[in-house]
């Protein structure tokens, strides 16, 4: 018999992030959050600490939080 090899480990999605408010698997249409919410929490968090966002910066420019 040549049953096909299904060992291949597809490939990883990068949504695999978890939200930084609750730490649930973040949404794909919300990442990093996991929903709406969260992402409203998040900015309320922003916007209570006074903390002045200069530039929203891209999602994919912050892949590496420690990077350079
Ligand atoms: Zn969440």
């Amino acid at each position: 018999m040549d049953e096909p090899a299904n060992d291949n480990s597809g490939p990883v999605p990068a949504s695999k992030r978890r939200c930084p408010i609750c730490g649930r698997p973040a949404a794909p249409d919300m990442t990093p959050f996991c929903s709406k919410r969260c992402a409203d929490v998040d900015l309320h968090r922003w916007l209570g600490e006074g903390y002045r966002v200069p530039v929203e910066v891209d999602d994919d420019m912050r892949d590496s939080p420690d990077g350079e």
